[in-house]
Protein backbone atom coordinates (compact mmCIF):
# COMPACT_ATOMS: atom_id res chain seq x y z
CA UNK A 1 0.00 0.00 0.00
CA UNK A 2 1.41 3.54 -0.99
CA UNK A 3 2.01 5.84 2.34
CA UNK A 4 -0.85 8.78 2.44
CA UNK A 5 0.18 11.80 3.61
CA UNK A 6 -1.86 14.95 4.57
CA UNK A 7 -1.88 18.85 5.35
CA UNK A 8 -4.78 19.89 7.12
CA UNK A 9 -4.69 23.63 7.77
CA UNK A 10 -7.46 25.32 9.63
CA UNK A 11 -9.06 28.30 7.42
CA UNK A 12 -8.96 30.85 10.21
CA UNK A 13 -6.59 33.21 8.60
CA UNK A 14 -4.23 33.08 5.49
CA UNK A 15 -1.08 31.02 4.92
CA UNK A 16 2.03 32.00 5.88
CA UNK A 17 5.74 29.92 5.43
CA UNK A 18 4.91 27.90 8.38
CA UNK A 19 2.40 26.60 6.39
CA UNK A 20 4.00 26.49 2.71
CA UNK A 21 6.97 24.52 4.58
CA UNK A 22 4.38 22.01 6.20
CA UNK A 23 2.82 21.53 3.13
CA UNK A 24 5.15 21.25 0.57
CA UNK A 25 7.68 18.72 2.52
CA UNK A 26 4.41 16.48 2.71
CA UNK A 27 4.13 16.94 -0.70
CA UNK A 28 7.46 16.11 -1.36
CA UNK A 29 7.46 13.16 0.58
CA UNK A 30 4.33 12.06 -0.98
CA UNK A 31 5.81 12.24 -4.74
CA UNK A 32 9.13 11.48 -3.50
CA UNK A 33 7.35 7.61 -2.17
CA UNK A 34 5.27 7.36 -4.61
CA UNK A 35 2.89 8.16 -2.18
CA UNK A 36 -1.02 10.25 -2.01
CA UNK A 37 -1.06 13.79 -0.62
CA UNK A 38 -4.78 14.56 1.01
CA UNK A 39 -5.73 18.26 2.23
CA UNK A 40 -8.17 18.60 5.36
CA UNK A 41 -9.84 21.57 6.32
CA UNK A 42 -9.86 21.93 10.30
CA UNK A 43 -13.01 23.67 10.31
CA UNK A 44 -14.50 22.61 13.49
CA UNK A 45 -14.23 26.48 14.76
CA UNK A 46 -17.46 27.78 13.20
CA UNK A 47 -16.80 31.18 15.02
CA UNK A 48 -13.16 31.49 13.74
CA UNK A 49 -13.34 29.90 9.97
CA UNK A 50 -14.38 31.46 7.08
CA UNK A 51 -15.05 30.61 3.41
CA UNK A 52 -12.95 33.07 2.02
CA UNK A 53 -9.43 31.60 3.77
CA UNK A 54 -10.81 28.43 2.91
CA UNK A 55 -10.65 29.41 -0.72
CA UNK A 56 -7.60 31.34 -0.14
CA UNK A 57 -5.86 28.08 0.86
CA UNK A 58 -6.49 26.35 -2.49
CA UNK A 59 -5.46 29.25 -4.33
CA UNK A 60 -2.30 29.55 -2.31
CA UNK A 61 -1.24 25.25 -2.39
CA UNK A 62 -2.16 25.61 -6.28
CA UNK A 63 0.32 28.52 -6.53
CA UNK A 64 2.84 26.84 -4.66
CA UNK A 65 3.03 23.91 -6.79
CA UNK A 66 0.80 21.70 -5.07
CA UNK A 67 -2.06 19.11 -5.79
CA UNK A 68 -4.04 16.92 -3.59
CA UNK A 69 -6.29 14.21 -4.35
CA UNK A 70 -9.95 14.69 -4.20
CA UNK A 71 -12.37 15.28 -2.06
CA UNK A 72 -11.31 17.39 0.07
CA UNK A 73 -12.49 16.37 3.46
CA UNK A 74 -14.23 19.15 5.24
CA UNK A 75 -14.05 18.76 9.14
CA UNK A 76 -17.42 19.99 9.70
CA UNK A 77 -19.21 17.61 6.99
CA UNK A 78 -18.78 14.64 9.64
CA UNK A 79 -19.76 15.62 12.70
CA UNK A 80 -21.46 12.12 13.03
CA UNK A 81 -18.14 10.28 12.28
CA UNK A 82 -16.83 12.15 15.69
CA UNK A 83 -20.27 11.63 17.54
CA UNK A 84 -19.43 7.75 17.28
CA UNK A 85 -16.14 8.16 18.22
CA UNK A 86 -17.91 10.10 21.55
CA UNK A 87 -20.13 7.36 21.92
CA UNK A 88 -17.59 4.87 21.41
CA UNK A 89 -15.19 6.18 24.54
CA UNK A 90 -18.82 6.64 26.76
CA UNK A 91 -19.58 3.83 26.34
CA UNK A 92 -16.72 2.59 27.96
CA UNK A 93 -16.97 5.28 30.71
CA UNK A 94 -14.57 7.38 29.56
CA UNK A 95 -16.31 11.02 29.11
CA UNK A 96 -17.72 12.89 31.57
CA UNK A 97 -19.52 16.61 31.52
CA UNK A 98 -18.10 19.86 33.17
CA UNK A 99 -20.13 23.07 33.40
CA UNK A 100 -17.76 25.89 34.56
CA UNK A 101 -17.15 28.47 32.50
CA UNK A 102 -13.41 29.66 31.64
CA UNK A 103 -13.71 32.38 33.93
CA UNK A 104 -14.56 29.88 36.72
CA UNK A 105 -12.14 27.63 35.84
CA UNK A 106 -9.51 30.44 36.24
CA UNK A 107 -11.14 31.53 39.50
CA UNK A 108 -10.57 27.36 41.01
CA UNK A 109 -7.12 27.45 39.85
CA UNK A 110 -6.21 30.63 41.02
CA UNK A 111 -7.77 28.97 44.38
CA UNK A 112 -5.65 25.49 44.42
CA UNK A 113 -2.21 27.85 43.16
CA UNK A 114 -2.90 29.87 46.04
CA UNK A 115 -1.62 26.82 47.95
CA UNK A 116 0.51 24.89 46.19
CA UNK A 117 2.00 25.35 42.07
CA UNK A 118 -0.50 23.64 39.85
CA UNK A 119 0.45 21.55 36.71
CA UNK A 120 -0.06 23.29 33.23
CA UNK A 121 -0.37 21.40 30.29
CA UNK A 122 2.58 20.84 27.60
CA UNK A 123 1.24 24.45 25.89
CA UNK A 124 1.40 26.00 29.37
CA UNK A 125 -2.35 26.06 30.26
CA UNK A 126 -3.33 24.99 34.08
CA UNK A 127 -4.88 21.90 33.73
CA UNK A 128 -8.80 21.43 34.80
CA UNK A 129 -9.32 20.85 38.60
CA UNK A 130 -11.76 17.95 37.73
CA UNK A 131 -14.35 19.09 39.25
CA UNK A 132 -17.16 18.22 37.43
CA UNK A 133 -15.93 14.38 37.75
CA UNK A 134 -17.19 13.87 41.08
CA UNK A 135 -21.15 15.59 40.10
CA UNK A 136 -23.63 12.60 40.70
CA UNK A 137 -25.19 11.29 37.28
CA UNK A 138 -28.52 12.61 38.17
CA UNK A 139 -27.32 16.29 38.67
CA UNK A 140 -25.24 16.38 35.75
CA UNK A 141 -28.65 14.90 33.21
CA UNK A 142 -30.41 18.12 35.55
CA UNK A 143 -27.36 20.54 34.35
CA UNK A 144 -27.55 19.50 30.72
CA UNK A 145 -31.77 19.25 30.81
CA UNK A 146 -32.04 22.92 32.29
CA UNK A 147 -29.73 23.94 28.79
CA UNK A 148 -26.55 24.76 30.02
CA UNK A 149 -23.34 24.85 28.13
CA UNK A 150 -21.13 21.87 28.51
CA UNK A 151 -17.69 20.22 27.72
CA UNK A 152 -17.13 16.55 27.59
CA UNK A 153 -13.83 15.99 29.06
CA UNK A 154 -12.01 12.66 29.13
CA UNK A 155 -11.30 11.28 32.23
CA UNK A 156 -7.36 10.55 32.05
CA UNK A 157 -6.92 8.35 35.09
CA UNK A 158 -8.95 6.23 33.95
CA UNK A 159 -8.17 6.50 30.27
CA UNK A 160 -4.60 6.09 31.28
CA UNK A 161 -5.76 2.63 33.57
CA UNK A 162 -7.50 1.13 30.66
CA UNK A 163 -4.55 1.96 28.20
CA UNK A 164 -1.56 1.43 30.03
CA UNK A 165 1.95 2.66 28.70
CA UNK A 166 1.50 3.53 24.50
CA UNK A 167 4.65 4.90 22.54
CA UNK A 168 4.35 6.38 19.15
CA UNK A 169 7.13 5.74 16.34
CA UNK A 170 8.56 9.11 16.04
CA UNK A 171 10.74 9.76 12.22
CA UNK A 172 11.09 13.36 13.34
CA UNK A 173 12.55 14.80 16.62
CA UNK A 174 10.63 16.38 19.69
CA UNK A 175 11.92 19.41 21.39
CA UNK A 176 14.16 17.73 23.53
CA UNK A 177 15.36 15.64 20.79
CA UNK A 178 13.25 12.16 21.48
CA UNK A 179 13.16 10.15 18.22
CA UNK A 180 12.37 6.69 17.71
CA UNK A 181 10.03 5.05 20.26
CA UNK A 182 8.38 7.92 22.27
CA UNK A 183 6.14 6.81 25.28
CA UNK A 184 3.38 8.86 25.42
CA UNK A 185 2.47 11.47 27.83
CA UNK A 186 -1.25 12.01 27.75
CA UNK A 187 -1.38 12.41 31.53
CA UNK A 188 0.24 15.95 31.05
CA UNK A 189 -2.35 17.13 29.11
CA UNK A 190 -5.23 16.22 32.45
CA UNK A 191 -8.60 15.63 31.52
CA UNK A 192 -9.41 17.48 27.77
CA UNK A 193 -11.82 18.54 26.22
CA UNK A 194 -13.20 16.33 23.25
CA UNK A 195 -15.97 17.68 23.09
CA UNK A 196 -18.97 20.85 23.68
CA UNK A 197 -22.00 20.74 23.47
CA UNK A 198 -22.05 22.86 20.13
CA UNK A 199 -19.31 21.63 18.95
CA UNK A 200 -19.36 17.79 19.43
CA UNK A 201 -15.61 17.26 18.71
CA UNK A 202 -12.03 19.09 19.34
CA UNK A 203 -8.78 19.28 17.41
CA UNK A 204 -7.76 16.32 19.28
CA UNK A 205 -10.79 13.66 18.71
CA UNK A 206 -11.04 14.83 15.11
CA UNK A 207 -7.56 14.69 14.23
CA UNK A 208 -7.18 11.47 15.44
CA UNK A 209 -10.89 10.25 13.95
CA UNK A 210 -9.92 11.73 10.39
CA UNK A 211 -6.43 10.48 9.80
CA UNK A 212 -7.52 7.29 10.80
CA UNK A 213 -10.66 7.16 8.37
CA UNK A 214 -8.70 8.41 5.90
CA UNK A 215 -5.90 5.92 6.05
CA UNK A 216 -3.01 8.60 6.71
CA UNK A 217 -0.27 6.31 7.33
CA UNK A 218 2.56 9.11 7.94
CA UNK A 219 2.10 12.36 9.51
CA UNK A 220 4.07 15.07 9.23
CA UNK A 221 3.73 18.65 11.09
CA UNK A 222 5.21 20.97 12.90
CA UNK A 223 7.25 20.32 16.30
CA UNK A 224 4.95 22.77 17.91
CA UNK A 225 1.98 19.47 18.05
CA UNK A 226 5.18 17.28 19.25
CA UNK A 227 2.85 16.81 23.09
CA UNK A 228 0.07 16.34 21.53
CA UNK A 229 0.33 13.26 19.96
CA UNK A 230 0.57 11.76 23.07
CA UNK A 231 -3.85 12.30 23.62
CA UNK A 232 -3.95 11.53 19.91
CA UNK A 233 -2.08 8.25 20.91
CA UNK A 234 -4.32 7.39 23.45
CA UNK A 235 -7.53 8.09 21.85
CA UNK A 236 -6.35 5.45 18.92
CA UNK A 237 -5.69 3.07 21.67
CA UNK A 238 -9.29 3.76 23.36
CA UNK A 239 -10.99 3.89 19.96
CA UNK A 240 -9.07 0.82 18.27
CA UNK A 241 -7.26 2.86 15.87
CA UNK A 242 -4.22 1.67 15.23
CA UNK A 243 -1.51 4.16 14.93
CA UNK A 244 0.33 6.02 11.77
CA UNK A 245 3.88 6.62 12.19
CA UNK A 246 4.98 10.65 13.18
CA UNK A 247 7.09 13.32 12.02
CA UNK A 248 7.18 16.23 13.39
CA UNK A 249 9.14 19.36 11.63
CA UNK A 250 10.88 22.42 12.54
CA UNK A 251 8.93 25.52 13.04
CA UNK A 252 9.51 28.32 10.49
CA UNK A 253 10.45 31.57 12.61
CA UNK A 254 10.75 35.04 12.05
CA UNK A 255 13.66 37.52 11.90
CA UNK A 256 13.28 37.61 16.03
CA UNK A 257 12.91 33.94 16.36
CA UNK A 258 9.35 33.90 17.23
CA UNK A 259 6.80 30.93 15.67
CA UNK A 260 4.90 32.36 12.84
CA UNK A 261 1.11 33.08 13.58
CA UNK A 262 -1.88 33.72 11.33
CA UNK A 263 -1.43 37.16 12.09
CA UNK A 264 2.17 37.45 11.22
CA UNK A 265 1.41 39.54 7.98
CA UNK A 266 4.69 39.97 6.63
CA UNK A 267 5.36 36.35 6.11
CA UNK A 268 1.99 35.56 4.92
CA UNK A 269 2.34 34.02 1.28
CA UNK A 270 0.12 36.52 -0.37
CA UNK A 271 2.16 39.32 0.66
CA UNK A 272 5.37 37.50 -0.33
CA UNK A 273 3.66 37.03 -3.78
CA UNK A 274 2.10 40.60 -4.02
CA UNK A 275 5.94 41.70 -3.44
CA UNK A 276 7.08 39.82 -6.39
CA UNK A 277 8.05 36.64 -4.88
CA UNK A 278 7.81 33.27 -6.90
CA UNK A 279 7.12 29.66 -5.81
CA UNK A 280 10.64 28.97 -6.15
CA UNK A 281 11.30 31.54 -3.69
CA UNK A 282 9.25 30.19 -1.08
CA UNK A 283 10.96 27.09 -1.53
CA UNK A 284 14.21 29.08 -1.06
CA UNK A 285 13.20 30.78 2.07
CA UNK A 286 11.62 27.86 3.85
CA UNK A 287 15.18 25.51 3.09
CA UNK A 288 13.48 23.22 0.59
CA UNK A 289 15.40 22.20 -2.53
CA UNK A 290 14.34 23.24 -5.87
CA UNK A 291 10.82 21.88 -6.91
CA UNK A 292 12.26 19.03 -9.70
CA UNK A 293 9.27 18.72 -12.05
CA UNK A 294 8.00 15.18 -10.92
CA UNK A 295 11.51 13.78 -10.05
CA UNK A 296 12.05 13.51 -6.40
CA UNK A 297 13.79 15.86 -4.69
CA UNK A 298 15.99 15.19 -1.89
CA UNK A 299 14.94 14.93 2.08
CA UNK A 300 15.79 17.97 3.89
N1 LIG B 1 -5.21 22.01 11.98
C1 LIG B 1 -3.97 22.03 12.69
C2 LIG B 1 -3.34 23.39 12.50
O1 LIG B 1 -3.71 24.12 11.60
C3 LIG B 1 -2.99 20.98 12.24
C4 LIG B 1 -3.39 19.64 12.68
C5 LIG B 1 -2.38 18.53 12.46
O2 LIG B 1 -1.56 18.62 11.53
O3 LIG B 1 -2.44 17.56 13.18
O4 LIG B 1 -2.45 23.72 13.26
Amino acid sequence: MPPVFRFAPSPNGHLHLGHAYSALLNFDLARQSGGRFLLRIEDIDATRCRPEFEAAIYEDLAWLGISWDTPVRRQSEHLAAYRDAIDTLSAQGLIYPSFESRAEIARLVAAKEAARAWPRDPDGAPLYPGTAKSLPREERDRLIAQGLPYALRLDMTAARRRAGNLVWRERGEGPCGETGDVAARSEAWGDVILARKETPTSYHLSVTVDDALQGVTDVVRGLDLFWSTSVHRLLQDLLGISPPLYRHHRLIRDEAGRKLSKSTKATGLRKLRAAGASPADIRRLVGLPPFCGGQPTPPP
